[in-house]
Protein backbone atom coordinates (compact mmCIF):
# COMPACT_ATOMS: atom_id res chain seq x y z
CA UNK A 1 0.00 0.00 0.00
CA UNK A 2 1.61 3.37 -0.82
CA UNK A 3 0.52 6.24 0.86
CA UNK A 4 -0.26 9.38 -1.13
CA UNK A 5 0.53 12.69 1.16
CA UNK A 6 0.02 15.36 -1.08
CA UNK A 7 -3.45 15.71 -2.37
CA UNK A 8 -3.97 16.80 -5.62
CA UNK A 9 -6.71 19.34 -4.87
CA UNK A 10 -6.57 21.12 -8.28
CA UNK A 11 -8.18 18.02 -10.41
CA UNK A 12 -10.84 17.71 -7.75
CA UNK A 13 -14.15 17.01 -9.74
CA UNK A 14 -12.67 15.81 -13.11
CA UNK A 15 -11.63 12.48 -14.43
CA UNK A 16 -7.98 11.93 -15.38
CA UNK A 17 -6.09 9.40 -17.10
CA UNK A 18 -3.39 7.66 -15.51
CA UNK A 19 -1.33 5.50 -17.57
CA UNK A 20 1.75 3.55 -15.98
CA UNK A 21 1.45 2.18 -12.90
CA UNK A 22 5.15 2.10 -10.94
CA UNK A 23 5.36 3.23 -8.00
CA UNK A 24 4.83 6.80 -8.79
CA UNK A 25 1.82 6.45 -10.76
CA UNK A 26 0.46 4.10 -8.10
CA UNK A 27 0.78 7.25 -5.85
CA UNK A 28 -0.23 10.02 -8.47
CA UNK A 29 -4.08 7.76 -9.08
CA UNK A 30 -4.20 7.79 -5.07
CA UNK A 31 -3.22 11.87 -4.50
CA UNK A 32 -5.48 12.66 -7.18
CA UNK A 33 -8.25 10.47 -5.78
CA UNK A 34 -7.68 11.94 -2.30
CA UNK A 35 -7.80 15.61 -3.74
CA UNK A 36 -11.65 14.64 -5.40
CA UNK A 37 -10.43 13.41 -8.31
CA UNK A 38 -12.04 10.44 -10.65
CA UNK A 39 -9.23 8.34 -11.85
CA UNK A 40 -8.60 5.97 -14.71
CA UNK A 41 -5.62 4.40 -14.39
CA UNK A 42 -3.69 1.62 -16.76
CA UNK A 43 -0.70 -0.13 -17.74
CA UNK A 44 0.47 -2.69 -20.44
CA UNK A 45 1.25 -4.75 -17.62
CA UNK A 46 -0.99 -7.33 -15.65
CA UNK A 47 1.53 -7.45 -12.76
CA UNK A 48 1.26 -3.28 -12.47
CA UNK A 49 -2.34 -3.67 -12.76
CA UNK A 50 -3.09 -5.86 -10.28
CA UNK A 51 -0.55 -3.89 -7.80
CA UNK A 52 -2.20 -0.89 -8.36
CA UNK A 53 -5.93 -2.56 -7.84
CA UNK A 54 -4.45 -3.92 -4.84
CA UNK A 55 -3.97 -0.47 -3.42
CA UNK A 56 -7.33 0.66 -4.75
CA UNK A 57 -6.68 2.34 -8.03
CA UNK A 58 -9.37 2.12 -10.39
CA UNK A 59 -8.55 0.17 -13.37
CA UNK A 60 -9.79 1.13 -16.49
CA UNK A 61 -8.64 -0.11 -20.17
CA UNK A 62 -7.83 3.04 -21.79
CA UNK A 63 -7.60 1.38 -24.98
CA UNK A 64 -10.97 0.99 -25.15
CA UNK A 65 -11.89 4.27 -22.67
CA UNK A 66 -14.25 7.51 -24.21
CA UNK A 67 -11.15 9.51 -23.83
CA UNK A 68 -13.50 13.08 -24.57
CA UNK A 69 -14.50 12.59 -20.66
CA UNK A 70 -10.82 13.09 -19.36
CA UNK A 71 -9.06 16.79 -18.27
CA UNK A 72 -5.42 15.12 -18.49
CA UNK A 73 -3.35 12.25 -18.78
CA UNK A 74 -1.16 11.93 -16.45
CA UNK A 75 1.99 10.05 -17.76
CA UNK A 76 4.69 8.06 -16.10
CA UNK A 77 7.97 9.34 -17.67
CA UNK A 78 9.72 6.47 -18.69
CA UNK A 79 7.03 6.69 -21.47
CA UNK A 80 7.97 8.18 -24.87
CA UNK A 81 5.85 11.12 -25.34
CA UNK A 82 7.53 12.22 -29.30
CA UNK A 83 10.24 10.04 -29.90
CA UNK A 84 11.12 7.36 -31.12
CA UNK A 85 7.33 7.17 -31.73
CA UNK A 86 5.07 8.53 -29.46
CA UNK A 87 3.12 6.09 -26.65
CA UNK A 88 -0.50 5.32 -28.22
CA UNK A 89 -1.98 6.73 -24.85
CA UNK A 90 -0.39 10.15 -26.31
CA UNK A 91 -1.72 10.11 -29.68
CA UNK A 92 -4.87 9.14 -28.02
CA UNK A 93 -4.66 12.41 -26.23
CA UNK A 94 -3.67 14.44 -28.89
CA UNK A 95 -6.69 13.55 -30.73
CA UNK A 96 -8.98 14.12 -27.43
CA UNK A 97 -7.23 17.63 -27.02
CA UNK A 98 -6.48 17.15 -24.05
CA UNK A 99 -3.11 17.64 -21.36
CA UNK A 100 -0.15 15.36 -20.98
CA UNK A 101 1.42 16.31 -17.83
CA UNK A 102 3.62 13.95 -14.84
CA UNK A 103 3.29 13.68 -11.38
CA UNK A 104 5.81 16.87 -10.71
CA UNK A 105 3.33 19.16 -12.74
CA UNK A 106 0.74 18.08 -10.09
CA UNK A 107 2.87 19.08 -7.74
CA UNK A 108 3.57 22.31 -9.17
CA UNK A 109 0.15 22.81 -9.09
CA UNK A 110 -0.44 22.41 -5.74
CA UNK A 111 1.89 24.42 -4.60
CA UNK A 112 0.83 27.26 -6.77
CA UNK A 113 -2.66 27.24 -5.45
CA UNK A 114 -1.90 26.54 -1.83
CA UNK A 115 2.00 27.65 -1.07
CA UNK A 116 3.43 29.70 -3.48
CA UNK A 117 6.50 30.48 -1.90
CA UNK A 118 6.94 27.02 -0.51
CA UNK A 119 10.82 26.30 -1.26
CA UNK A 120 11.24 24.20 -4.30
CA UNK A 121 14.78 23.54 -5.20
CA UNK A 122 14.71 21.26 -8.93
CA UNK A 123 17.99 19.58 -10.25
CA UNK A 124 18.78 18.45 -13.49
CA UNK A 125 21.69 17.46 -16.26
CA UNK A 126 22.93 14.65 -17.76
CA UNK A 127 25.34 13.55 -15.16
CA UNK A 128 25.44 14.07 -11.01
CA UNK A 129 21.86 14.82 -10.68
CA UNK A 130 21.24 12.22 -7.83
CA UNK A 131 24.57 13.22 -6.14
CA UNK A 132 23.65 16.63 -5.98
CA UNK A 133 20.62 16.31 -5.05
CA UNK A 134 21.07 14.36 -1.95
CA UNK A 135 23.88 16.58 -1.57
CA UNK A 136 21.60 19.83 -0.99
CA UNK A 137 19.16 17.44 1.09
CA UNK A 138 22.42 17.00 3.24
CA UNK A 139 22.97 20.42 3.33
CA UNK A 140 19.90 21.68 4.27
CA UNK A 141 19.08 18.65 6.46
CA UNK A 142 22.37 19.67 8.11
CA UNK A 143 21.10 22.73 8.75
CA UNK A 144 18.21 21.97 11.20
CA UNK A 145 15.69 22.61 8.27
CA UNK A 146 12.83 20.67 6.70
CA UNK A 147 13.86 19.10 3.78
CA UNK A 148 11.94 16.91 1.51
CA UNK A 149 14.14 14.48 -1.43
CA UNK A 150 12.42 12.82 -4.09
CA UNK A 151 11.29 12.76 -7.62
CA UNK A 152 13.55 11.18 -10.15
CA UNK A 153 15.31 9.71 -6.81
CA UNK A 154 14.08 8.04 -3.95
CA UNK A 155 10.59 8.78 -3.64
CA UNK A 156 7.74 9.45 -5.78
CA UNK A 157 7.03 13.55 -5.56
CA UNK A 158 3.48 12.78 -4.54
CA UNK A 159 4.57 10.49 -1.45
CA UNK A 160 6.24 13.87 0.08
CA UNK A 161 4.99 16.25 2.49
CA UNK A 162 2.75 19.21 1.34
CA UNK A 163 4.00 22.01 0.17
CA UNK A 164 4.87 24.50 3.28
CA UNK A 165 6.39 27.56 3.75
CA UNK A 166 9.16 26.66 5.95
CA UNK A 167 9.87 23.17 4.13
CA UNK A 168 12.20 22.40 1.60
CA UNK A 169 11.15 20.35 -1.52
CA UNK A 170 14.90 19.25 -3.14
CA UNK A 171 13.53 17.40 -6.35
CA UNK A 172 15.42 15.40 -8.90
CA UNK A 173 14.22 15.70 -12.50
CA UNK A 174 14.63 14.06 -15.58
CA UNK A 175 14.65 15.55 -19.03
CA UNK A 176 11.78 13.41 -19.58
CA UNK A 177 9.97 14.79 -15.93
CA UNK A 178 10.36 18.57 -17.28
CA UNK A 179 8.82 17.45 -20.75
CA UNK A 180 5.74 16.83 -18.45
CA UNK A 181 5.72 19.43 -16.33
CA UNK A 182 4.76 22.28 -18.59
CA UNK A 183 4.49 25.06 -15.05
CA UNK A 184 7.54 24.39 -13.69
CA UNK A 185 8.99 27.16 -11.63
CA UNK A 186 10.79 26.31 -9.04
CA UNK A 187 12.41 28.47 -6.32
CA UNK A 188 15.93 27.47 -7.52
CA UNK A 189 16.87 25.49 -10.65
CA UNK A 190 19.89 23.50 -10.62
CA UNK A 191 21.26 22.88 -14.07
CA UNK A 192 24.39 20.64 -13.84
CA UNK A 193 25.86 19.88 -17.07
CA UNK A 194 24.76 18.62 -21.01
CA UNK A 195 26.26 15.70 -23.00
CA UNK A 196 24.92 13.71 -25.66
CA UNK A 197 21.91 11.29 -23.71
CA UNK A 198 19.01 9.12 -24.70
CA UNK A 199 18.93 11.48 -27.81
CA UNK A 200 16.30 8.91 -29.44
CA UNK A 201 14.12 9.76 -27.30
CA UNK A 202 14.58 13.62 -27.89
CA UNK A 203 14.34 13.74 -31.73
CA UNK A 204 14.88 11.68 -35.45
CA UNK A 205 17.41 9.60 -35.03
CA UNK A 206 18.88 10.40 -38.79
CA UNK A 207 19.32 14.11 -37.02
CA UNK A 208 21.50 14.05 -34.02
CA UNK A 209 22.09 17.72 -34.00
CA UNK A 210 18.33 18.41 -33.53
CA UNK A 211 17.79 15.83 -30.97
CA UNK A 212 20.55 17.64 -29.01
CA UNK A 213 18.65 21.26 -29.55
CA UNK A 214 15.59 19.42 -28.16
CA UNK A 215 17.34 18.09 -25.49
CA UNK A 216 18.83 21.25 -23.98
CA UNK A 217 16.02 23.28 -24.83
CA UNK A 218 14.25 20.89 -22.28
CA UNK A 219 16.79 21.29 -19.70
CA UNK A 220 16.98 24.78 -20.02
CA UNK A 221 13.05 25.47 -19.10
CA UNK A 222 13.79 24.50 -15.71
CA UNK A 223 16.40 27.43 -14.92
CA UNK A 224 14.86 29.77 -17.20
CA UNK A 225 11.22 29.41 -15.95
CA UNK A 226 12.97 29.40 -11.96
CA UNK A 227 13.13 32.48 -9.46
CA UNK A 228 16.78 31.49 -9.17
CA UNK A 229 19.32 30.03 -11.27
CA UNK A 230 22.41 27.83 -10.48
CA UNK A 231 23.93 26.71 -13.72
CA UNK A 232 27.43 25.43 -14.55
CA UNK A 233 29.20 26.70 -17.21
CA UNK A 234 31.67 23.48 -18.01
CA UNK A 235 30.06 22.73 -21.53
CA UNK A 236 29.03 24.97 -24.30
CA UNK A 237 24.86 24.47 -24.35
CA UNK A 238 24.76 24.85 -20.61
CA UNK A 239 27.20 27.67 -21.19
CA UNK A 240 24.99 29.65 -23.86
CA UNK A 241 21.82 28.91 -21.48
CA UNK A 242 23.46 30.64 -18.54
CA UNK A 243 24.33 33.52 -20.56
CA UNK A 244 20.85 33.77 -21.69
CA UNK A 245 18.93 33.27 -18.84
CA UNK A 246 21.11 36.03 -17.38
CA UNK A 247 20.86 38.16 -20.15
CA UNK A 248 17.11 37.86 -19.75
CA UNK A 249 16.71 38.30 -15.87
CA UNK A 250 20.36 39.93 -14.64
CA UNK A 251 21.46 39.23 -11.64
CA UNK A 252 19.08 35.86 -10.88
CA UNK A 253 21.92 33.54 -12.04
CA UNK A 254 24.85 31.81 -10.45
CA UNK A 255 27.56 30.01 -12.47
CA UNK A 256 29.94 27.24 -11.42
CA UNK A 257 32.32 25.75 -13.32
CA UNK A 258 34.17 22.26 -12.16
CA UNK A 259 37.88 23.66 -14.09
CA UNK A 260 38.06 27.26 -12.86
CA UNK A 261 35.95 28.81 -15.50
CA UNK A 262 34.37 32.43 -14.38
CA UNK A 263 31.88 33.89 -16.51
CA UNK A 264 32.24 37.48 -17.31
CA UNK A 265 28.83 38.45 -14.74
CA UNK A 266 28.21 36.80 -11.39
CA UNK A 267 24.97 36.51 -9.57
CA UNK A 268 23.51 36.51 -6.25
CA UNK A 269 25.58 34.58 -3.99
CA UNK A 270 28.90 36.66 -5.50
CA UNK A 271 27.12 39.70 -5.09
CA UNK A 272 25.94 39.96 -1.11
CA UNK A 273 29.14 38.62 -0.58
CA UNK A 274 30.76 41.74 -2.31
CA UNK A 275 28.61 44.21 -1.39
CA UNK A 276 29.38 43.63 2.25
CA UNK A 277 33.31 42.92 1.65
CA UNK A 278 33.89 44.97 -1.20
CA UNK A 279 35.47 42.10 -2.74
CA UNK A 280 35.05 38.95 -4.50
CA UNK A 281 34.35 36.38 -2.64
CA UNK A 282 36.97 33.50 -2.04
CA UNK A 283 34.16 30.26 -1.45
CA UNK A 284 31.11 30.58 -3.61
CA UNK A 285 32.95 31.68 -5.87
CA UNK A 286 36.87 30.01 -6.26
CA UNK A 287 37.43 28.22 -9.24
CA UNK A 288 38.01 24.93 -7.06
CA UNK A 289 36.87 23.57 -3.85
CA UNK A 290 39.36 21.51 -2.08
CA UNK A 291 38.12 18.10 -2.05
CA UNK A 292 40.76 16.31 -0.58
CA UNK A 293 39.82 13.63 2.33
CA UNK A 294 36.03 13.43 1.05
CA UNK A 295 35.75 9.80 0.87
CA UNK A 296 31.97 10.32 -0.70
CA UNK A 297 33.15 13.16 -3.31
CA UNK A 298 35.88 11.52 -4.68
CA UNK A 299 36.73 13.14 -8.56
CA UNK A 300 36.98 16.22 -10.15
CA UNK A 301 33.20 15.42 -11.47
CA UNK A 302 32.18 15.64 -7.83
CA UNK A 303 33.64 19.59 -7.98
CA UNK A 304 30.60 20.21 -10.19
CA UNK A 305 28.08 18.51 -7.54
CA UNK A 306 29.63 20.18 -4.80
CA UNK A 307 29.72 23.54 -6.00
CA UNK A 308 26.18 23.40 -7.77
CA UNK A 309 24.72 22.19 -3.98
CA UNK A 310 26.36 24.46 -2.15
CA UNK A 311 25.39 27.43 -3.81
CA UNK A 312 21.65 26.36 -4.59
CA UNK A 313 21.54 25.95 -0.92
CA UNK A 314 22.62 29.21 -0.06
CA UNK A 315 20.47 30.70 -2.52
CA UNK A 316 17.48 28.91 -1.36
CA UNK A 317 18.13 29.61 2.18
CA UNK A 318 19.28 32.88 1.92
CA UNK A 319 17.59 34.55 -1.32
CA UNK A 320 14.45 32.68 -2.29
CA UNK A 321 13.43 30.77 0.62
CA UNK A 322 11.31 31.52 3.57
CA UNK A 323 14.19 34.47 4.01
CA UNK A 324 13.56 36.07 0.91
CA UNK A 325 13.77 40.17 1.02
CA UNK A 326 16.35 40.22 3.54
CA UNK A 327 18.71 43.04 2.76
CA UNK A 328 22.28 41.33 2.28
CA UNK A 329 23.87 42.51 5.82
CA UNK A 330 21.26 40.33 7.78
CA UNK A 331 21.47 37.62 5.42
CA UNK A 332 25.29 37.85 5.89
CA UNK A 333 24.40 38.09 9.65
CA UNK A 334 22.26 35.13 9.73
CA UNK A 335 24.89 33.16 7.88
CA UNK A 336 27.82 33.72 10.26
CA UNK A 337 25.38 33.36 12.88
CA UNK A 338 24.70 29.97 11.82
CA UNK A 339 28.45 28.96 12.26
CA UNK A 340 29.41 27.56 15.26
CA UNK A 341 33.05 27.50 13.93
CA UNK A 342 33.00 31.70 13.87
CA UNK A 343 35.97 33.07 15.49
CA UNK A 344 35.66 36.73 15.13
CA UNK A 345 34.66 39.09 12.85
CA UNK A 346 37.45 40.35 10.67
CA UNK A 347 36.55 39.42 6.65
CA UNK A 348 39.33 36.82 6.52
CA UNK A 349 38.11 34.88 9.88
CA UNK A 350 34.16 35.27 8.19
CA UNK A 351 35.52 33.65 4.65
CA UNK A 352 37.30 30.80 7.01
CA UNK A 353 33.65 30.62 8.57
CA UNK A 354 32.04 29.99 5.87
CA UNK A 355 34.70 27.54 4.39
CA UNK A 356 34.85 25.30 7.21
CA UNK A 357 31.46 25.17 7.90
CA UNK A 358 30.76 23.78 4.52
CA UNK A 359 33.60 21.76 4.71
CA UNK A 360 32.24 19.80 7.99
CA UNK A 361 28.76 19.32 6.11
CA UNK A 362 30.19 17.80 2.99
CA UNK A 363 32.48 16.03 4.80
CA UNK A 364 29.43 14.44 6.79
CA UNK A 365 27.83 14.05 3.62
CA UNK A 366 26.77 9.80 3.48
CA UNK A 367 27.03 9.24 -0.19
CA UNK A 368 25.00 7.28 -2.34
CA UNK A 369 24.75 3.43 -3.11
CA UNK A 370 26.55 2.41 -6.29
CA UNK A 371 28.44 5.65 -7.10
CA UNK A 372 31.87 5.46 -6.14
CA UNK A 373 30.55 3.78 -2.88
CA UNK A 374 33.13 2.89 -0.69
CA UNK A 375 32.15 -0.64 0.48
CA UNK A 376 35.50 -1.33 2.89
CA UNK A 377 39.36 -1.99 3.17
CA UNK A 378 41.33 -5.14 3.78
CA UNK A 379 44.79 -3.72 5.38
CA UNK A 380 45.64 -1.06 2.39
CA UNK A 381 43.28 -2.53 -0.18
CA UNK A 382 39.99 -0.33 -0.84
CA UNK A 383 36.66 -1.89 -2.50
CA UNK A 384 34.88 0.78 -4.46
CA UNK A 385 31.08 -0.13 -6.01
CA UNK A 386 30.71 2.44 -8.93
CA UNK A 387 27.98 -0.29 -10.15
CA UNK A 388 26.01 3.15 -11.53
CA UNK A 389 28.92 3.62 -14.09
CA UNK A 390 26.69 2.43 -17.07
CA UNK A 391 28.88 3.72 -20.07
CA UNK A 392 32.21 4.86 -20.55
CA UNK A 393 31.89 8.59 -19.25
CA UNK A 394 31.05 7.38 -15.89
CA UNK A 395 33.27 5.30 -15.98
CA UNK A 396 36.14 7.74 -16.41
CA UNK A 397 35.43 9.76 -13.53
CA UNK A 398 35.89 6.78 -11.27
CA UNK A 399 39.22 5.95 -13.24
CA UNK A 400 40.07 9.66 -12.71
CA UNK A 401 39.78 9.53 -9.43
CA UNK A 402 43.46 7.06 -8.46
CA UNK A 403 46.50 7.68 -10.26
CA UNK A 404 47.46 3.91 -9.89
CA UNK A 405 46.83 0.31 -8.57
CA UNK A 406 43.52 0.07 -10.09
CA UNK A 407 41.81 -3.56 -10.06
CA UNK A 408 39.27 -2.44 -12.24
CA UNK A 409 36.10 -4.92 -13.09
CA UNK A 410 34.63 -4.38 -15.64
CA UNK A 411 31.77 -5.66 -18.35
CA UNK A 412 28.74 -6.30 -19.10
CA UNK A 413 25.75 -5.59 -21.93
CA UNK A 414 28.62 -2.97 -23.78
CA UNK A 415 27.24 0.28 -24.76
CA UNK A 416 28.51 1.99 -28.53
CA UNK A 417 32.36 2.60 -28.47
CA UNK A 418 32.69 0.54 -25.86
CA UNK A 419 35.55 1.72 -23.36
CA UNK A 420 38.20 2.72 -26.30
CA UNK A 421 37.73 6.59 -25.29
CA UNK A 422 39.19 4.96 -21.79
CA UNK A 423 42.50 4.80 -23.33
CA UNK A 424 44.60 7.31 -21.56
CA UNK A 425 43.60 6.02 -18.04
CA UNK A 426 45.06 2.65 -18.82
CA UNK A 427 48.28 3.00 -17.55
CA UNK A 428 46.79 3.42 -14.38
CA UNK A 429 45.22 -0.12 -14.60
CA UNK A 430 47.19 -2.74 -12.73
CA UNK A 431 44.64 -5.65 -14.46
CA UNK A 432 41.09 -5.76 -15.60
CA UNK A 433 39.06 -8.39 -14.57
CA UNK A 434 36.18 -8.99 -17.34
CA UNK A 435 32.83 -9.73 -16.43
CA UNK A 436 29.37 -10.51 -18.58
CA UNK A 437 28.60 -10.42 -22.53
CA UNK A 438 31.27 -7.58 -23.63
CA UNK A 439 33.93 -10.10 -22.72
CA UNK A 440 35.68 -10.43 -26.08
CA UNK A 441 35.06 -6.96 -27.11
CA UNK A 442 37.08 -5.17 -23.90
CA UNK A 443 39.68 -8.17 -24.24
CA UNK A 444 40.16 -6.71 -27.57
CA UNK A 445 40.83 -3.01 -26.70
CA UNK A 446 42.66 -3.77 -23.53
CA UNK A 447 45.07 -6.63 -25.44
CA UNK A 448 48.84 -5.81 -25.08
CA UNK A 449 48.31 -2.69 -22.96
CA UNK A 450 46.05 -3.94 -19.55
CA UNK A 451 46.51 -7.58 -18.06
CA UNK A 452 43.26 -8.73 -18.48
CA UNK A 453 41.46 -11.99 -17.13
CA UNK A 454 38.24 -13.02 -18.36
CA UNK A 455 36.30 -14.10 -15.14
CA UNK A 456 32.99 -14.33 -16.55
CA UNK A 457 30.78 -13.64 -13.13
CA UNK A 458 30.93 -11.22 -10.84
CA UNK A 459 32.29 -13.38 -7.98
CA UNK A 460 34.81 -14.74 -9.82
CA UNK A 461 36.23 -11.26 -10.64
CA UNK A 462 35.90 -9.95 -6.81
CA UNK A 463 37.89 -12.80 -5.54
CA UNK A 464 40.76 -12.60 -8.44
CA UNK A 465 40.95 -8.98 -8.05
CA UNK A 466 41.35 -8.62 -4.05
CA UNK A 467 43.64 -11.50 -4.28
CA UNK A 468 46.11 -9.38 -6.29
CA UNK A 469 45.10 -6.05 -4.94
CA UNK A 470 46.22 -7.49 -1.80
CA UNK A 471 49.97 -8.59 -3.43
CA UNK A 472 50.23 -5.51 -4.82
CA UNK A 473 52.90 -3.02 -3.37
CA UNK A 474 51.63 -0.06 -4.10
CA UNK A 475 49.80 2.15 -1.13
CA UNK A 476 46.01 1.86 -1.61
CA UNK A 477 45.38 -0.59 -4.22
CA UNK A 478 41.82 -0.34 -5.20
CA UNK A 479 39.16 -3.05 -6.42
CA UNK A 480 37.44 -1.06 -8.49
CA UNK A 481 33.54 -2.21 -10.00
CA UNK A 482 33.13 0.25 -12.54
CA UNK A 483 32.19 -1.99 -15.70
CA UNK A 484 31.21 1.00 -18.27
CA UNK A 485 28.68 -1.32 -19.44
CA UNK A 486 24.89 -2.27 -18.50
CA UNK A 487 24.15 -5.11 -16.67
CA UNK A 488 20.68 -6.72 -17.94
CA UNK A 489 22.78 -9.91 -19.30
CA UNK A 490 23.83 -10.81 -15.87
CA UNK A 491 21.24 -8.39 -13.62
CA UNK A 492 18.00 -7.05 -13.32
CA UNK A 493 19.87 -3.89 -13.01
CA UNK A 494 22.81 -1.90 -11.77
CA UNK A 495 21.55 -1.72 -8.20
CA UNK A 496 21.35 -5.38 -8.01
CA UNK A 497 25.11 -5.73 -9.54
CA UNK A 498 25.88 -3.33 -6.95
CA UNK A 499 24.57 -5.03 -4.13
CA UNK A 500 26.23 -8.21 -5.42
CA UNK A 501 29.39 -6.94 -5.19
CA UNK A 502 28.94 -5.55 -1.83
CA UNK A 503 27.73 -8.37 -0.59
CA UNK A 504 31.03 -10.78 -2.08
CA UNK A 505 33.50 -7.94 -0.28
CA UNK A 506 32.28 -8.23 2.67
CA UNK A 507 32.35 -11.65 2.77
CA UNK A 508 35.77 -12.07 1.84
CA UNK A 509 37.95 -12.49 5.22
CA UNK A 510 40.00 -9.51 6.26
CA UNK A 511 37.14 -7.14 4.99
CA UNK A 512 36.07 -4.15 6.94
CA UNK A 513 32.92 -2.59 6.00
CA UNK A 514 32.73 1.03 5.94
CA UNK A 515 31.72 2.56 8.73
CA UNK A 516 28.96 5.41 8.51
CA UNK A 517 29.85 9.15 9.96
P1 LIG B 1 22.54 10.98 -12.39
O1 LIG B 1 21.52 11.00 -11.31
O2 LIG B 1 22.50 12.24 -13.23
O3 LIG B 1 22.55 9.73 -13.22
P2 LIG B 1 24.51 10.36 -10.34
O4 LIG B 1 24.72 11.41 -9.32
O5 LIG B 1 23.70 9.18 -10.00
O6 LIG B 1 23.99 11.04 -11.69
O7 LIG B 1 25.96 9.86 -10.82
C1 LIG B 1 26.05 8.76 -11.74
C2 LIG B 1 27.46 8.66 -12.30
O8 LIG B 1 27.71 9.78 -13.15
C3 LIG B 1 28.53 8.73 -11.22
O9 LIG B 1 28.85 7.44 -10.76
C4 LIG B 1 29.68 9.35 -11.94
O10 LIG B 1 30.38 8.35 -12.66
C5 LIG B 1 29.03 10.27 -12.97
N1 LIG B 1 28.92 11.69 -12.52
C6 LIG B 1 28.43 12.16 -11.34
N2 LIG B 1 28.46 13.49 -11.29
C7 LIG B 1 28.95 13.91 -12.48
C8 LIG B 1 29.22 15.19 -13.06
N3 LIG B 1 28.97 16.31 -12.40
N4 LIG B 1 29.73 15.21 -14.31
C9 LIG B 1 29.98 14.09 -14.99
N5 LIG B 1 29.75 12.85 -14.50
C10 LIG B 1 29.26 12.74 -13.27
Amino acid sequence: MIAAMIRATTFAGKTVAVFGLGASGRATALSLMAGGATVAAWDDGQASRDAAAQSGVPIVDLEAADWSKFAALVLAPGVPLTHPAPHWTALKARAAGIEIIGDIEIFCRERAAHCPDAPFIAITGTNGKSTTTALIAHILGSAGLDVQMGGNIGRAILTLEQPAKDRFHVIEMSSFQIDLTPSLKPTVGVLLNITPDHLDRHGPADDPEQAMQNYAAIKERLVKAADHAVIGIDDELSRKIAEQVNQRRPGCVDAFSAYGQMAPWQGYASDVLKSITGYAPPFFMRPKMNLDGYPTLRGDHNQQNALAASMSSFVARYKVGPNAGLDSLTIWRKIVNSMRSFPGNEQESLFEAARTEMGRVLATYPGLPHRMEEVGRAGRVLFINDSKATNADSTEKALASWERDIFWILGGKSKEGGIASLEIFFPRIAKAYLIGAASDEFAATLDGIVATERCVTLDVAVKKAAADAALSAGAEPVVLLSPACASYDQFKGFDQRGDAFRFMVLALPGVAAKVQK
